[in-house]
């Protein structure tokens, strides 16, 4: 396939860290190149629905990466339905949108979807109306009432389980306790950490951590809604509003973003601003449709 020959070519040359994944270096990389991406640029400014991964595309840490005002401005002119999409479920949407706002970007709260809002809704398709034993914070809470969920800690439907720092032996025991007198386990997402807000470099634990206790001493394995589960994809489609053919998926990582896509039939693009360089798709046994250093290429009309 010629995407994969071209990623075998660009990464046979050795460099000298291909990790690095600050600008000057990702200008340098010696493919993609600027035919390449005019091209990859053409075919995904095509599209009608954009479902855009935030942590290593949008941002790295407390930074804005390069070109992102200028693509969600694109975006906004020229009509596009678009959705910031995160596997972590503590943030409320207005969280969420505050938070952009802080960086500097123009967004509105409905233009974030959540693992908890995917959450949700699965849910809500599974048993209308029902009830749940929350680990998790305000996101999870908002979203699950917002679908007409009630707390019940004594004989919930659901025990789901989300990203938290109000954790505790006697939540993990009482899970525990209502998932051996029937409460489906539910996780938010299957990612084991998220990256450290604390220590760059580091990562603290996420959802798929939180519960795995859970899981061990009842005996039971979690349904996780959110990314690479391409539930979650088809649920962003359904509220942007827009086929799969007419939407594409932009993300760092191979694992949720890229596979989620694939398995939801959505077009995707990697970009190289976040986890995975060109590298590391090498690993891989499937690809990305298109693979772009970072958001700037889709507004770089230089393509250099
Ligand atoms: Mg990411």
């Amino acid at each position: 396939m010629e995407l994969q020959r071209r990623i075998k070519e660009a990464t046979d040359t050795p460099r000298e860290n291909q990790k690095d994944f600050r600008l000057e270096h990702l200008k340098q990389l010696p493919w993609p190149d600027a035919a390449y991406i005019r091209e990859a640029r053409r075919r995904v400014l095509d599209k009608e629905g954009f479902i855009i991964d935030m942590d290593g595309v949008i941002y790295r840490g407390d930074h804005l990466l390069p070109g992102v005002n200028e693509f969600v401005a694109w975006l906004t002119d020229h009509g596009k339905r678009f959705v910031f999409l995160t596997n972590s479920s503590d943030k409320t949407p207005d969280e969420l949108h505050r938070k952009l706002s802080r960086l500097g970007v123009v967004s509105h709260g409905s233009n974030f979807y959540t693992s908890a809002m995917a959450t949700a809704a699965f849910l809500t398709s599974q048993k209308p109306q029902g009830s749940a034993y929350v680990i998790g914070d305000p996101g999870l809470h908002q979203a699950l009432y917002a679908c007409g969920y009630v707390m019940n800690d004594v004989n919930p439907d659901y025990v789901v389980v989300g990203e938290t720092r109000n954790y505790s032996y006697e939540k993990i025991e009482h899970a525990v306790h209502l998932v051996l007198n029937g409460a489906k386990l539910i996780g938010t997402n299957c990612d084991k950490t998220d990256p450290s807000p604390a220590y760059p470099g580091e990562v603290i634990p996420a959802a798929g951590s939180l519960i795995t206790p859970i899981e061990k001493a009842s005996g039971v394995n979690a349904y996780f809604v959110g990314k690479p589960n391409p539930l979650m994809m088809r649920s962003a489609l359904s509220v942007l509003g827009t086929k799969r053919v007419e939407t594409v998926i932009i993300g760092d990582r191979m694992d949720t973003d890229i596979l989620g896509g694939l398995e939801a039939g959505i077009d995707s693009v990697l970009v190289l601003s976040g986890v995975t360089s060109l590298q590391d798709t090498r690993q891989w046994s499937f690809l990305p449709r298109f693979v772009l250093r970072g958001i700037f290429d889709l507004v770089d009309s230089s393509g250099s």
